[in-house]
């Protein structure tokens, strides 16, 4: 691949992740579970909002994880998360965040490969 075509990549990818976060927090606000906990749908203050299904079933995985403990058993936050049924929004939080996590994956790669290039190029211009 040419450095030019890595450069490109590297901004797609870059821009992908944004996208995928932007995309992630407004689905995580929509979450049904919240809404249910707050106060005749008025608009309150985020931190008496009632825990979305990712912190609700969080605080679950920690109590199986304590249970689990004594019975020196061990569970996954998968397990917890799918006996869970969380909200279709979480749900996309979700596999938003594992797409967002994949194209951090490849900037990782696309990063190096610029690295190796910019090396080469150094050497090139010292000989
Ligand atoms: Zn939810």
């Amino acid at each position: 691949m040419s450095v030019e075509s890595l450069l490109i990549e590297q901004a797609r990818l870059s821009d992908l992740r944004r996208e995928l976060k932007s995309e992630g927090c407004d689905e995580a606000a929509k979450c049904t579970r919240r809404a249910l906990d707050s106060i005749n749908g008025d608009a309150i203050p985020h931190l008496l909002m009632g825990s979305s299904c990712i912190e609700a079933a969080y605080s679950d995985y920690k109590d199986a994880m304590e249970e689990c403990y004594e019975f020196g058993d061990s569970v996954s936050f998968e397990d917890v998360w799918e006996e869970f049924a969380p909200c279709e929004h979480c749900q996309n939080v979700g596999s938003l965040k594992r797409q967002r996590m994949q194209a951090g994956r490849q900037l990782g790669g696309v990063r190096a490969a610029i690295t190796r290039a910019g090396r080469r190029l150094a050497k090139e211009q010292t000989a």
